[in-house]
C-alpha cells in the first residue's frame, strides 16, 4: 500500500466517523423531542382527567341558584320594596364571638335575593346593595314615595341573654298600619313565616307584633320584618354565615313575595 492510498483511507475513515457522529446526533434530537411529545400528551390527559373528576363532583352536588327557578311572570303592575337592615356605622346585632355582624348578612341575603327577583317582572326598589348608612325615613320614604304594593325589611336576630336558647326565623308586624284590602301585616308575616322557614333549615318560631318600630309604623303599605335567624345561636350563625343558607332563606324570602302578590291579584280580581 502506497503512502497515498493509506492517507485516502484516513481521510474515508474520518468522513465515514463524522457521518456516524451527525446521525447519532440527529437520531438523538428526534428520540427526545418525541419523548416530550409523550411528556405533553400525557399532561393533557391529565387535565382532561381532572376536568372529569370536578365535572361528575358537580354533578352531585345540588346548585345553589338556577335561573329558571325564579321566572315568576304577571306581576308588571307591582312594585316592592326590599330592605336590607342596617348598613355603614350602624352594624346592628352580631354573633356571640363577635365575629359577623348583622349589616354584613342581611346584604348577602338580600343580593342573593336580588338575583332571584331579577328573574321576574316584579319592578324592585332596594333601599341598599351596598354596605351603606340609610336611615330609616329613606327607607320608609323609598316605599311611601313609589307608592309600593310590599315592604319586606330583612334582618338577623340576636339576644343579648347569655342563657337564652334561641334559634329560628321571626317576622314581625304592625297592626292596621299599612294593611289594605287586598293583604295585611298579619297574613304578610303568616307568608313569610312559612314560607322562610319551608326552604331554609331554621326553623319558624313565631311571629310578633311589634307597633314600635320605625319601619313597621310608618310604611303605608302591608309590611314585614324577616327575622331569618339568630346571630346568638352558634347553628343558625353558622347557617346564616353560609352561602347555602343565605341562598335558601333568599330563596323562602322570594316565594313568600310571589305567593303574597298572587292572593293579592286573586282579591283584585275578586273586585
Ligand atoms: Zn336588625
Amino acid at each position: 500500500m502506497s503512502n497515498n492510498g493509506k492517507y485516502r483511507i484516513t481521510v474515508e475513515s474520518c468522513i465515514l466517523l463524522a457521518a456516524l457522529i451527525i446521525i447519532s446526533c440527529l437520531y438523538t434530537a428526534v428520540i427526545s423531542k418525541s419523548s416530550n411529545d409523550v411528556d405533553d400528551s400525557n399532561k393533557d390527559n391529565v387535565v382532561q382527567e381532572e376536568h372529569k373528576k370536578q365535572s361528575n363532583n358537580n354533578k352531585g352536588k345540588k346548585t345553589l341558584f338556577n335561573k329558571a327557578d325564579y321566572k315568576a311572570k304577571g306581576f308588571k303592575t307591582y312594585t316592592i320594596v326590599i330592605d336590607a337592615g342596617h348598613g355603614g356605622r350602624d352594624e346592628g346585632a352580631r354573633s356571640k364571638n363577635g365575629r359577623y355582624k348583622e349589616k354584613v348578612c342581611n346584604l348577602a341575603i338580600v343580593k342573593k335575593l336580588k338575583l332571584m327577583l331579577d328573574q321576574t317582572d316584579i319592578n324592585v326598589k332596594y333601599t341598599r346593595l351596598d354596605d351603606r348608612y340609610v336611615t330609616k325615613r329613606k327607607r320608609v320614604a323609598a316605599a311611601n314615595g313609589r307608592k309600593a304594593d310590599l315592604f319586606i325589611s330583612v334582618h338577623c336576630n340576636a339576644t343579648d341573654n347569655v342563657h337564652s336558647k334561641a334559634f329560628g326565623v321571626e317576622t314581625l308586624f304592625a297592626r292596621r298600619k299599612g294593611d289594605n284590602r287586598y293583604m295585611t301585616n298579619h297574613r304578610l308575616s303568616n307568608i313569610m313565616l312559612e314560607s322562610v322557614s319551608k326552604s331554609s333549615s331554621n326553623k319558624a318560631r313565631k311571629i310578633i307584633r311589634r307597633e314600635d318600630l320605625f319601619v313597621l309604623r310608618h310604611t303605608s303599605m302591608p309590611a314585614v320584618i324577616v327575622e331569618t335567624g339568630y346571630m346568638s345561636s352558634k347553628k343558625d350563625m353558622k347557617y346564616l354565615h353560609s352561602e347555602r343558607g343565605q341562598y335558601e332563606i333568599a330563596d323562602g324570602i322570594y316565594k313568600g313575595i310571589v305567593r303574597s302578590l298572587k292572593e293579592m291579584s286573586r282579591r283584585k280580581g275578586k273586585r
